[in-house]
C-alpha cells in the first residue's frame, strides 16, 4: 500500500490496535446474545457492564446514564427527536449556524412537522455567545443544542455558561461532543449538560458505534422501539465487540490526554512555523481555544478542492472546509457563518492531526504546500 500521511483525523481516526485486540473475543468466541439468561452469554454481559462503567468514568457520569448507539449521527437524532416526540412536536429548538449536518438536517425535519428552529449566529472565531442565546430563549423553547467543538475549525464553545443560561429558563441542554470526547477533558456534571453525543471513530475506536449520555432525571422519548435493550429506550441486540473496543479506546485516550494535547499543539506550531518560514501566505480560522490538532487554513485565491486533490497526489490526506460532505461542494456553512470572505472560504483546507502523526509528517506537509504555492 502507498505510504500515506493521514492528516484528516477530524473525519475519522485509525482504530487503536489494542482496542481491536480487546474486541476480537466478542466476535469469535463470546458471541452469545446478552439478552439470553444462559451462562454462554455471561462474559458478554459482564463486558457490556464494564464498558458502560468505563465510559461513564471517562466523562464523570453514572453508568445508567450511558446509552449505546450507532454513533454521533444517531445520538444527535435521538436528542432532538426524543425531545420533539415528548413535546408532541410543539415548541422551539435553539441551535447554532455552525452545527454538523446531523443536527441541522434533523432540525429541518422537525421544522417540517411544526417545530420552530432558531439558529444562533457566531463570532468570526466560530463561537456562540451566551448573550445571543439568552436573547433567543422564550417560554416555547424546549431544547438548546450547541456543539462542544466545531468539526471544521475546532473552536470550543462556552458550554457550561450556555447550559446555565438554558437551565435558568428551565430548558434542556444537549451538546454534540463528537469532536471533543477523547480529545479534551469532559466532565458532564461540571459542563451542566443534560445530554451529550459521542462517536467512537473520532477517538480511535471502530466506526458505527457511539454513545449518548442522558442525565437520569431527563425524560425523552425512546429512539428505537423494539426489545428491552438499553432500558427500552434504544432497542436492538447490543454490538458488544464494538462497545468493548470503544470503551478501551476512550479509556486509553483519556489516560493519554495531556501528552496527546501537548504533542498535537506542538505539531500545530511546527506547521505554522514552517508555513511562515517558506513565506506562504495563509489565514488560520477558528478560536484560540480549540481542539488540539484541528487546523483550518485559508489560502485566498486558491481552491480548497484543488489543493486537496494535489496534496492527495502527493500522498497526503486533508479535507476542505466542507469536510464530511464531499458531495456538497458549496462553500462551507461554518465558514459562511463566521463571515469569511468568499475567496478565503473557497481556498480553505482543514489539516487535522492525530496522535499517530509525527513532526516528520508535518515537515512533509509543509514541503508539499511549498511546492504547490511556488
Ligand atoms: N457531529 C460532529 C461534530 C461530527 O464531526 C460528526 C462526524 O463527522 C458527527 C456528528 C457524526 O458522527 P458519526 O460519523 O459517528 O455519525
Amino acid at each position: 500500500m502507498k505510504e500515506y500521511i493521514y492528516a484528516d483525523n477530524a473525519a475519522t481516526t485509525k482504530l487503536d490496535k489494542d482496542a481491536f485486540e480487546a474486541m476480537k473475543p466478542y466476535l469469535l468466541e463470546e458471541y452469545g446474545n446478552v439478552s439470553q439468561p444462559y451462562s454462554f452469554s455471561r462474559n458478554g454481559k459482564r463486558a457490556l457492564k464494564d464498558a458502560r462503567e468505563t465510559i461513564a468514568r471517562c466523562i464523570n457520569a453514572e453508568p445508567e446514564e450511558i446509552f449505546f448507539t450507532s454513533g454521533g449521527t444517531e445520538s444527535d437524532n435521538w436528542a432532538l427527536k426524543g425531545v420533539a416526540f415528548k413535546n408532541k412536536f410543539i415548541g422551539n429548538i435553539v441551535t447554532s449556524e455552525i452545527e454538523h449536518h446531523a443536527i441541522l438536517n434533523t432540525c429541518k425535519i422537525l421544522n417540517d412537522v411544526g417545530m420552530t428552529i432558531k439558529y444562533l449566529a457566531v463570532t468570526k472565531n466560530g463561537q456562540v455567545e451566551v448573550k445571543e442565546l439568552k436573547e433567543n430563549l422564550d417560554s416555547k423553547t424546549k431544547l438548546v443544542t450547541i456543539m462542544l467543538a466545531n468539526n471544521e475549525v475546532g473552536s470550543i464553545q462556552p458550554i457550561k455558561e450556555l447550559a446555565e443560561a438554558a437551565h435558568k429558563r428551565d430548558v434542556l441542554f444537549h451538546t454534540d461532543a463528537v469532536q471533543a470526547v477523547g480529545h479534551m477533558k469532559i466532565d458532564v456534571k461540571d459542563l451542566k449538560v443534560d445530554m451529550l453525543s459521542a462517536s467512537a471513530h473520532k477517538f480511535n475506536g471502530p466506526k458505527g458505534i457511539g454513545f449518548f449520555y442522558k442525565k437520569k432525571k431527563v425524560q425523552i422519548a425512546p429512539y428505537m422501539n423494539g426489545g428491552a435493550q438499553e432500558k427500552g429506550l434504544r432497542a436492538g441486540t447490543e454490538n458488544i465487540a464494538f462497545i468493548v473496543a470503544m470503551a478501551y479506546a476512550l479509556k486509553k485516550n483519556c489516560e493519554e490526554l495531556e501528552q496527546n494535547e501537548k504533542h498535537l499543539f506542538h505539531l500545530e506550531r511546527v506547521l505554522e512555523h514552517g508555513l511562515r518560514e517558506n513565506n506562504i501566505v495563509y489565514q488560520r480560522n477558528g478560536a484560540e481555544v480549540h481542539i488540539p490538532g484541528n487546523v483550518s487554513l485559508s489560502f485566498p485565491g486558491y481552491e480548497g478542492e484543488v489543493l486537496l486533490h494535489r496534496l492527495d497526489l502527493m500522498g497526503i490526506s486533508v479535507s476542505t472546509g466542507s469536510a464530511c460532505d464531499s458531495v456538497n461542494t458549496q462553500i462551507s456553512h461554518v465558514l459562511q457563518a463566521m463571515k469569511l470572505d468568499e475567496a478565503s472560504a473557497r481556498g480553505t483546507i482543514r489539516i487535522s492531526f492525530g496522535k499517530n502523526n509525527t513532526v516528520e509528517d508535518v515537515k512533509k506537509i509543509v514541503l508539499a504546500l511549498t511546492k504547490l504555492f511556488n
